[in-house]
């Protein structure tokens, strides 16, 4: 199976582009890169990953960034706003309360655009490039939007993105607004975006810039790869497990690529890749109910809700890849309520950390698992943490206090802070 720890290095076939080519997950046809625009292969539709002939070990990367593992991408550089590098907070207390040994946050929210999605895009757009398209196009819950037009537009290409109507945090519709996307918001859910924008796709009206587009899931192995250098740094090892937010499970994916490549490499031993741990909220979990049945694909959930809007997903596309990741690496996935998750932002909020609601899930997983010990306390984990606070400014004020009217006299302003006392 391709996607086992332990594959091999496949060979290298006569398609390949410098050393780079797309193979098809299910059953192994190879495509020649950047010849034609294609997401699924085009025998059996089965999901795509962009292979190497040489795989980089920790010396070979060098510089900040994302582009500080170009030796990982399909080229060395891209359309870049400097994404990548992000922060990997210690959170001393947040650690103690939940009991592990060691607990770090790498926080995605500090990448230009506010979210992870830049790391995708930086590669993503490099590639539309390179493929000579017209317009770029994504479904989102609202980062990927807000990447997509940040990055198109730094690449001068056109924007287009389809959205949950009333379902996007507002940071997120302002940010692909100002960017210059063409915004459609569309009456029904994230999943019924992705499968008119897939449409649009096929029929050749713009470039696919979702998680299905395996370029975009190469930059964002280099979460794993910082997470993994900067574990190594202060501890001299790998963390022992790694959780994240799940929505359309590229993460996961990526992550695992990453790790699995390593692994390839001779950088990583098998018994040392971190256990891949999957947190959706309760009203949107396809990828823990897999999980938890054993099941080898994951059932569409049409109806999906949860205050952490850009994990409402129930259709996540890339589960073919995700599950053999949170399998193989001996992971789990789990679910937490929006109550759950509030209480993790305001958690993380008390450390300075300020995060967007799917975000939190995160910690939220973490603190359940501890709580029904199949999470260890002798653990060194790394939570991911996806966006920034300010990405949902409704949700973060709901989860803070409300500020307080006082009148316009400093006797007044006294008067409230001692009434208090
Ligand atoms: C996109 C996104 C996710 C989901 O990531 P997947 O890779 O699709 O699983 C989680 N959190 C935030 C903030 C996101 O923007
Ligand atoms: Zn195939």
């Amino acid at each position: 199976m391709s996607l086992s720890l332990s594959a091999d290095q496949p060979a290298v076939p006569a398609n390949a582009d410098d050393g780079v080519w797309l193979e098809c997950i299910e059953c192994g046809e190879t495509f020649a890169p950047f010849d034609d625009i294609r997401y699924t292969c085009d025998e059996c539709d089965g999901l795509l990953e962009v292979r190497y002939d040489e795989l980089p070990t920790f010396d070979d990367f060098e510089g900040r960034g994302v582009w500080r593992y170009a030796d990982a991408l399909p080229f060395d550089e891209g359309v870049s706003i400097q994404e990548g590098d992000t922060p990997l907070y210690e959170v001393p207390r947040l650690e103690d309360d939940i009991g592990v040994e060691t607990l770090r946050i790498k926080h995605e929210g500090m990448n230009p655009t506010g979210s992870f999605k830049d790391r995708g895009m930086t590669v993503g757009v490099r590639v539309a490039k390179e493929l000579g398209v017209g317009r770029l196009a994504c479904a989102s819950t609202g980062n990927t939007s807000a990447a997509l037009a940040a990055y198109g537009s730094r690449g001068g290409m056109e924007t287009l993105v389809l959205l949950p109507a009333g379902k996007v945090a507002a940071g997120k519709i302002a940010q692909a607004s100002l960017h210059g996307a063409r915004i459609l918001e569309v009456d029904d859910n994230f999943d019924t975006c992705l499968d008119f924008v897939q449409e649009l796709a096929s029929r050749g009206e713009a470039y696919l810039l979702n998680s299905l587009n395996p370029f975009r899931l190469e930059g964002q192995k280099t979460i794993g790869l910082e997470i993994l250098e900067g574990f190594l740094a202060d501890y001299e090892a790998v963390p022992d497990r790694i959780v994240l937010p799940v929505g359309n499970a590229g993460n996961t994916s990526a992550l695992y690529k990453a790790f699995r490549e390593l692994v390839q490499a001779g950088e990583l031993a098998e018994a040392d890749v971190p256990k891949l741990t999957g947190v959706q909220a309760d009203g949107a979990a396809p990828m823990v109910e897999a999980i938890e049945n054993g099941a080898d694909e994951v059932r569409r959930w049409d109806d999906v809700e949860t205050r952490a809007t850009a994990i409402r997903i129930g259709n996540p596309v890339n589960a073919p890849k995700a599950l053999p990741g949170i399998r193989e690496t001996d992971g789990t996935a789990v679910s937490v309520s929006d109550e759950e998750i509030t209480a993790a932002q305001r958690d993380l909020a008390g450390e300075g950390i300020g995060v967007e609601p799917a975000s939190a899930a995160s910690v939220a997983g973490l603190r359940k698992l501890r709580n029904a010990g199949i999470v260890d306390a002798d653990e060194r984990v790394a939570c991911l943490t996806t966006g920034h606070l300010l990405k949902d400014p409704d949700a973060a004020a709901a989860a803070g206090g409300d500020p307080e009217p006082v009148p316009g006299d400093f006797d007044g302003v006294l008067e409230t802070l001692s009434d208090d006392a």
